[in-house]
């Protein structure tokens, strides 16, 4: 069946940057979208996004203008892209963003395809995209034989700080990758709540990857058999933790990055997120397709999940744009995205099998 851009239609699942990247290059084909999002409220602690000029002019294919959301380009924290993103969803006429709401089942027929939600209500459109990240309950119905993410033997301690909040010199450099007996710490500025990039009025986020915890992980059922299921939160951590991240810290890091990872510790600020891996082997059936992370979860250490979430977004409306058919449209999605995201996946995966060779078993 084809259709007219004003006429289509679609549901997208998950509104995180992936889903609401999504909704903005669809909503520039004229397609009307109805994102449902599970979780009235969203954050990720201290994680970093790379941000290339322009994005939201090409997401939405207008120039941005005084008075709207603005993502600024470079290193950004990621609750700023997200509120950006959503600012700028939340705008548009074609969107309609509705949480909560969880998505508890995915189908299609030949005419359209549909979500079901927890209380009961089916909704239907032209196409359902999955954004909704690495526990996906859109991905299933697409790669029925590979549905699930698998743990890859690591969890990542967060946080973010204000500079200010630090007594410390700072570190020649705007990012760090440091390798310490078993464990590696990425840390970086970020600019000030305020924008601001003035050295003392930044920002320091940082992820520690961490392969010991694996035991903490499985008793408090962050993860369970080979998936990832919850993210570790401070209230679910023991005291006897926090002192012995505070040790290795004080043994290990160099300041100022020292600094940030204990105050951060002292504060109760950090979240302890395990990884988990998918490399793809299909992206789209005749009206269902994946973005994002439920597309393809690398690890982070790659720091390419969000551009590549970018590319998804930006490759399903060029499709949706030049055929005229939905299921030629993501079968040219899948043919444009599919190896891309697999070499992403692998170059993770190697980090990965070095860092933590024992993986799940550990
Ligand atoms: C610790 C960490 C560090 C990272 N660091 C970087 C980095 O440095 N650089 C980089 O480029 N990328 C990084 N990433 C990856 C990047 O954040 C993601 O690739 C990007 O944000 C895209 O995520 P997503 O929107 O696809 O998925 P998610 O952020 O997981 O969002 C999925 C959304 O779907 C919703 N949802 C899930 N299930 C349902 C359901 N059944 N019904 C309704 N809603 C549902 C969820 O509530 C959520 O809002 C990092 C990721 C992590 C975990």
């Amino acid at each position: 069946m084809t259709h007219q851009y004003g006429s289509r239609t679609a549901i997208v699942v998950g509104a995180s940057l992936s889903g609401l990247m999504t909704a903005l290059t669809l909503s520039r084909t004229g397609t009307r979208v109805t994102m449902l999002e599970r979780s009235a409220n969203k954050s990720r602690t201290g994680a970093a996004l790379p941000v290339r000029d322009g994005l939201l002019e090409r997401l939405t294919g207008r120039r941005q203008t005084g008075g709207t959301a603005v993502v600024p380009s470079g290193a950004q924290a990621w609750a700023d892209v997200h509120a950006a993103l959503r600012a700028t969803v939340l705008t548009d006429p074609r969107i309609r963003l509705r949480a909560p709401v969880t998505v508890t089942s995915v189908g299609e027929d030949e005419q359209s395809a549909w979500a079901r939600t927890g209380t009961g209500e089916t909704l239907r459109a032209t196409l359902l995209v999955g954004a909704d990240g690495h526990g996906s309950v859109v991905r299933p119905h697409v790669s029925p034989e590979a549905p699930r993410a698998t743990f890859s033997g690591y969890v990542i301690w967060l946080g973010l700080v204000g500079e200010a909040s630090i007594a410390s010199r700072p570190w020649p450099c705007d990012l760090a990758i440091l390798y310490e007996e078993d464990y590696c710490l990425n840390a970086y500025y970020l600019p000030g709540a305020d924008g601001s990039t003035s050295p003392g009025r930044r920002r320091i986020g940082w992820g520690w990857y961490d392969a010991g915890h694996n035991d903490l992980l499985r008793t408090s059922e962050a993860v369970v058999g080979d998936v990832v299921r919850r993210t570790l939160r401070p209230e679910r951590m023991p005291d006897t933790l926090f002192e012995e991240l505070a040790d290795t810290a004080r043994r290990l890091w160099p300041a100022p990055w020292r600094e940030a990872i204990l105050h951060g510790l002292s504060e109760r600020a950090v979240i302890g997120t395990p990884i988990g891996e998918y490399l793809p082997n299909r992206l789209a059936t005749e009206r269902v397709c994946l973005v994002g992370d439920a597309a393809h979860l690398p690890s982070p250490m790659t720091g390419s999940g969000f551009a590549a979430s970018s590319e998804d977004a930006l490759a399903l409306a060029e499709a949706l744009e030049l055929h005229g058919s939905v299921s030629e449209a993501l079968r040219s999605y899948e043919s444009t995205r599919l190896q891309p995201a697999r070499r992403l996946v692998r170059s993770g995966q190697s980090f990965s099998h070095s860092f933590a060779p024992y993986g799940a078993a550990q």
